[in-house]
């Protein structure tokens, strides 16, 4: 069996086309979905994840407030500007580029943001909705995670779904997805034993670790889906995913590339969280 090539690039082109179509719809309101993207210090690969981000803003009709401050800017003045955000009636959504350099509390910062603009779907107040089912902003990673299986036709109501990786970006609010669509799910970590044989029982793998390929091709059970979440950036500049896609496409039915799959859908599900704030906005209500 040779997989289904889930094509994030072109699902995610697709979304931002029907964001921009919200976006004049509230434009004819008075209302340009806003927003705050916060930079701190000079992180390549952060300064390319917001420009990614920045750029389909502009192209969905959004307005962005670019803020990128030096990496010595202390926690108090970085917090002020959270604040001032906060209260920026025409900024609908908040997005503090991670990780923070050291010396600031990374914690701190993603309290201080309201939850109403938490469109990153990081603060407590958030991942503790979606955890009860009743999400406001999904985590924009696992949100395009969950589009993607959507797109290969995945049947989760009952499957078998490992999550490898449980971070509170990633891996946990993804467990909180795939059990809210009734699968039944594993998520294996840095202290999981025999990951081979968790993995060969998966009707769905979401691979979410950060090293190259360590989930093998041969491990997939014949006919799951894989989705690929990893980007490791070799010495040569290639980017590689958590997953050994060369043997893992032969035994997969449907499987994310790296790049191209869940990269591209985490920057459309951030938008798509700043649109629905941004129609909250214009219908005169706070999300609740
Ligand atoms: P993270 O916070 O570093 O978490 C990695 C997780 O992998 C941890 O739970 C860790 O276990 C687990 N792990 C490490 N080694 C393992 C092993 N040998 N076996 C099983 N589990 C192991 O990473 P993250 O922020 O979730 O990101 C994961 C990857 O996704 C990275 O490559 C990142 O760049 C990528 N990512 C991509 C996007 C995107 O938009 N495409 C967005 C976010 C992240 P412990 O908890 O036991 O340490």
């Amino acid at each position: 069996m040779t997989a289904k090539i889930l094509d994030g690039k072109a699902l995610a082109a697709r979304i931002r086309g029907g964001l921009a179509d919200g976006a004049k719809v509230l434009a004819a309101q008075g209302v340009q979905p806003g927003l705050a993207v916060v930079l701190v210090g000079e992180d390549p690969a952060s300064q390319v994840y917001v420009g990614g981000k920045t750029k389909a803003c502009r192209e969905a009709g959004f307005r962005t407030f670019d803020h990128h401050l030096p990496a010595s800017t202390p926690e108090a003045a970085l917090l002020a500007l959270i604040a001032e955000l906060n209260h920026n009636p025409e900024v609908d959504g908040i997005l503090v580029q991670l990780p923070l350099p050291p010396g600031i509390d990374s914690r701190r910062v993603l309290l201080a943001v309201d939850p109403t603009k938490d469109v990153d779907g990081f603060h407590p107040d958030n991942l503790g909705r979606l955890l009860l089912g009743e999400p406001r902003f999904i985590a924009c990673t696992p949100f395009g995670v969950m589009k993607l299986l959507e797109e290969a036709g995945a049947s989760l109501a009952g499957a078998n779904a490992v999550i490898v990786g449980r971070s509170n970006i990633v891996g946990k609010p993804m467990a909180a997805l795939l059990i809210a669509a009734d699968a039944t799910v594993t998520v294996c970590h840095s202290k999981t034993r025999d990951l081979a044989e968790v993995i060969g029982r998966a009707d769905v793998v979401v691979a979410a670790v950060g090293r190259p390929e360590m989930v093998k091709g041969a491990w997939i059970r014949p006919g799951a889906v894989v989705i690929d979440v990893g980007m490791n950036r070799m010495p040569s500049g290639k980017l590689l995913g958590d997953v050994e896609f060369a043997a893992a496409v032969e035994r997969a039915s449907a499987i994310t590339p790296v790049p191209g799959g869940v990269g591209p859908m985490t920057i459309a599900m951030l938008l798509a969280n700043t649109l629905t704030s941004a129609r909250a906005r214009a219908a005169g209500r706070r999300l609740t």
